[in-house]
């Protein structure tokens, strides 16, 4: 855990005492500031308080002498209407802030030779954010991973020389963190998504362009310039003459990253180099991992490591878990099954990246519907050997299916499986994928998409002659 010293002896009000949340005020706590610490659930003011954190309800508090009000990411600051603390602490003259400005802030005393690389975008985070801490790690180097990917920045391990901090920032974190000011700010791709919480498309990508346009001095700003708002962002930055890095996977570019199929080019005043190589790297398939590598890439090079150190990262990124991850693989007389675990798949469009990624699958999906269905997966149907369904969509899914794709109805993950394998070993390929990728919650069955996920894991590797994989 970081401490942060930065509001010692001063008090600081914490609303939302969820896993970033009761981490933040033990924190503070740690640095020797005061804490009250609120939350409308019962249970989790209990285990606040079970951890030694004053709780007291914010409404009643004095508020003359708080310093801060720290919000978690998940508690609406501006839409749809600031939440009543927010209200409370703007009227008293409190600032308002959430985690990661208290690491950036503690990182400016304790760790300001510290590389850190904030990433963001709509899609992709999770993936470049996990890359690059590999790539960083397998180069030799020291490195965090934290943010919204998982483990909260302040529990990361403190700051020491050399060590390099990779964060994952959502919109509503970065909505926080006024002095996010990172090595390297990477902004991956923007498409509309929580415009209930940010209002207009303009706020939201004003919001996430701030982690490339508060890059620190000497720092780099990579952007994928494959949307009209990252785009405008990189046109923006480079006349006001920042250090930006292009990415593209849809178009060649006379200077900076861009995929060529499954290699990833640099071009520097129009004259491209081979700067690494996706081919065969299971855990990065499909052009949208192209994306996300291609990001990881730049940040990497950004940060001075070379382009062999990378290539050997790549080949050895294990990919994240339920995430078009190959866990297990068989051998049958005309090639091998791949069995990749995409529970995390929870809508069609998720789902989409997954069937635009491999061929002749045998396709498990299903679980609690969401609304639209899959409709819109129609372009992928010539890819789908036969699909396998369960759960409560499972007669929904039939409906779009009927005539179109070969399908049956299995209810359950294990008989899918079973199905999908017979099935799979029969139609005597050189590559066959059974996938799990839902398009669908997993609510109905399972309590999260990680246990559904875990289950297809375990249901694989306990097929006979199925070698588990990563
Ligand atoms: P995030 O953290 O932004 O939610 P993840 O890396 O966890 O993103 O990926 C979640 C899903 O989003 C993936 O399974 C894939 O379907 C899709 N995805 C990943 N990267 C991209 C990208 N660069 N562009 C579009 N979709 C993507």
């Amino acid at each position: 855990m970081i401490p942060v010293t930065t509001f010692a002896d001063k008090k600081v009000a914490v609303f939302g005492l969820g896993g970033s949340g009761l981490l933040t005020a033990k924190a503070l706590k740690a640095g020797g500031a005061h804490v009250i610490a609120w939350d409308d659930a019962a249970l989790k003011i209990e285990q606040a308080n079970a951890a030694g954190i004053e709780t007291a309800n914010l409404a009643d508090i004095d508020w003359s002498d708080v310093a801060a009000l720290v919000l978690s990411p998940g508690v609406p600051l501006t839409h749809p209407t600031p939440h009543w603390t927010v209200q409370r602490a703007k009227r008293e003259g409190a600032e308002v802030i959430g985690d990661i400005e208290l690491f950036c802030r503690e990182r400016a005393v304790q760790g300001p030779d510290c590389p850190l690389v904030a990433i963001t975008g709509t899609n992709g985070k999770s993936t470049t954010t996990a890359l690059t801490a590999h790539l960083i790690t397998h180069a030799g180097r020291d490195a965090q991973m934290g943010g919204n990917i998982g483990t909260p920045a302040l529990a990361l391990e403190p700051f020491t020389p050399g060590r390099h901090y990779v964060l994952e920032v959502s919109s509503y974190q970065i909505d926080l963190a006024p002095s996010l000011r990172p090595t390297v700010g990477v902004f991956i791709n923007l498409t509309p998504d929580h415009l209930d919480r940010h209002g207009t498309m303009e706020n939201y990508a004003a919001i996430k362009t701030l982690v490339v346009a508060q890059v620190e001095p000497g720092g780099t700003a990579v952007l994928g310039v494959d949307d009209q708002w990252t785009r405008a962002a990189a046109d923006r930055l480079e006349r006001a003459g920042r250090n930006v890095v292009r990415v593209s996977i849809e178009s060649t570019l006379r200077d900076g990253y861009f995929a060529d199929g499954t290699r990833i080019m640099y071009s520097v005043g129009g004259k491209p180099y081979p700067a690494a190589q996706l081919t065969g790297i299971g855990s990065l398939r499909g052009s949208h991992n192209a994306q996300n590598a291609a990001c990881a890439v730049a940040a990497c090079v950004a940060l001075g490591i070379d382009l062999t150190a990378i290539q050997k990262g790549l080949i050895s990124f294990p990919g994240l878990a339920h995430r078009m991850q190959t866990v297990g693989r068989k051998k049958t007389a005309a090639g091998d099954i791949l069995y990749v675990n995409d529970s995390k798949a929870t809508n069609a469009d998720s789902t989409s990246k997954a069937l635009a990624s491999f061929h002749d699958i045998f396709w498990i999906a299903g679980g609690k519907p969401k609304a639209g269905g899959i409709e819109s997966l129609s372009e992928y149907w010539p890819r789908i050997r036969k699909a396998y369904l369960i759960g409560e969509a499972a007669a929904e899914f039939a409906r779009t299916l009927d005539g179109k794709v070969d399908y049956e109805i299995n209810g359950v993950l294990s008989a899918a499986i079973d199905a999908a394998t017979r099935d799979a070993e029969a139609a005597g390929l050189k590559e066959a994928v059974v996938l799990l990728s839902p398009a669908c919650a997993s609510f109905d069955q399972y309590p999260n998409f990680e246990v559904r996920g875990k289950a297809f894991v375990d249901l694989v590797l306990a097929i006979p002659g199925t070698i588990p994989v990563g």
